[in-house]
């Protein structure tokens, strides 16, 4: 299958909150690698509103996030992007995958997910836990028309062994670790489709990256994981491949990444007490990207 070889030419790069609450040091560290890399190179950085799950969202966060941006000089490029206005984009990538015959759909709830992982001897482990067992994947033609008439929702997740026998290997470039075999199996058969908004966070980054032209995807290294199954994604739907630098988190001193729990780290917390912009890009010692 053809793969678009990693971008070439003009750099852009872009910070993907979720605004369901005010930026924190974690956040900061991920929008000022992605904006000094796209400044560094005389690119572009944009902002993306990763606002897919309305239940968790609030409104007021999307003025919160760009006042905090602002103020810490992290100036972005054009109108932020909302995801909630893309669905329709996200539908089409999907429907493409129908068409391939790489997604099916899943009526498990969470709490069937657990017990049928709870009752296996060796049930499938992923770096996050238990995988998805597959319970859906392959029901008989019949079977799946009974149960679809039958429930109310569904999710549908990718069959990501066909996937990759579709594609053959795959790889990424990661700006700190070099060249990395695609394991598309790391994260099991993903959802990307939740039963109850739709889409989902794997299918949605990776159309919204290609639809923003993002040659450089920066975030979390927790999010490396991700980026397997997103590669995937990328040659099934015939999307160009980015660069990508996962970069290190910020902790706490218990050694936790940052959460909600951790209010007081705010960006809006600290300017309150006082703190200069400054003074809070020098907590987080970014130095050299590649670190
Ligand atoms: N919205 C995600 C987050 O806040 C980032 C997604 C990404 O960078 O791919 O963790
Ligand atoms: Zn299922």
């Amino acid at each position: 299958m053809r793969s678009n070889t990693a971008h070439s030419g003009v750099v852009r790069t872009r910070f993907a909150p979720s605004p369901t609450g005010r930026l924190h040091l974690g956040h900061v560290l991920a929008a000022q690698v992605a904006h000094d890399l796209a400044r560094r190179e005389g690119g572009g950085f944009l902002l993306r509103h990763e606002d897919i799950d309305g239940t968790r969202v609030r409104e007021e966060y999307y003025a919160g996030i760009e006042e905090d941006l602002r103020w810490l000089g992290l100036a972005w490029d054009g109108p932020a992007l909302r995801q909630s206005t893309r669905i329709a984009a996200y539908e089409g990538a999907l429907e493409r995958l129908r068409a391939m015959g790489l997604v099916y759909p899943c009526y498990c709830t969470r709490r069937e997910i657990q017990d049928e992982v709870g009752a296996m001897v060796a049930a499938p482990q992923g770096p996050e836990g238990p995988l998805y067992p597959g319970t859906c994947r392959g029901l008989p033609g019949e079977e799946q028309q009974r149960k679809l008439a039958g429930a109310a929702t569904h999710a549908w997740r990718l069959d990501a062994r066909k996937a990759s026998e579709l594609t053959g290997p795959l790889s990424f470039t990661d700006l700190r670790r070099g060249t990395l075999a695609v394991d598309p199996c790391l994260l099991g058969d993903v959802v990307l489709a939740r039963r109850d908004i739709g889409t989902a966070y794997h299918l949605a980054v990776v159309v919204d990256d290609a639809y923003q032209e993002i040659s450089h995807v920066t975030r979390g290294e927790d999010l490396l994981p991700s980026t397997h199954v997103h590669r995937l994604l990328q040659v099934l739907l015939g999307l160009p491949e980015p660069v990508y630098l996962h970069h290190r988190l910020v902790l706490d001193a218990q050694g936790r990444r940052l959460a909600k729990r951790h209010d007081a780290l705010a960006i809006a917390a600290l300017r309150q007490a006082g703190m200069s912009a400054t003074e809070v890009l020098a907590l987080l010692e970014v130095g050299d990207l590649r670190d």
